[in-house]
């Protein structure tokens, strides 16, 4: 398993709303009125898996098929 780390990037009223895997940049947020974002976006996190190099790879070729036609 990749090193990875949750980083919260944004806040309301001092609840996390918003966390982004720094390994893979994959964004989870969660729902500041439910009154357990913090954990929603934590459970998200521990869920997600990290693959960057297929992320960039689908990205290429969306670009790639994006310029046919
Ligand atoms: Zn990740």
């Amino acid at each position: 398993m990749p090193k990875r780390n949750l980083r919260i990037v944004k806040r309301v009223r001092n609840v996390p709303v918003l966390g982004i895997c720094e390994y893979c940049n994959a964004q989870f947020s969660g729902d500041p009125n439910m009154g357990n974002a913090q954990s929603a976006i934590q459970e998200q996190f521990n869920a997600h898996k990290c693959k960057p190099e297929d992320a960039r790879q689908v990205a290429a070729r969306i670009v790639r098929e994006a310029k046919q036609d």
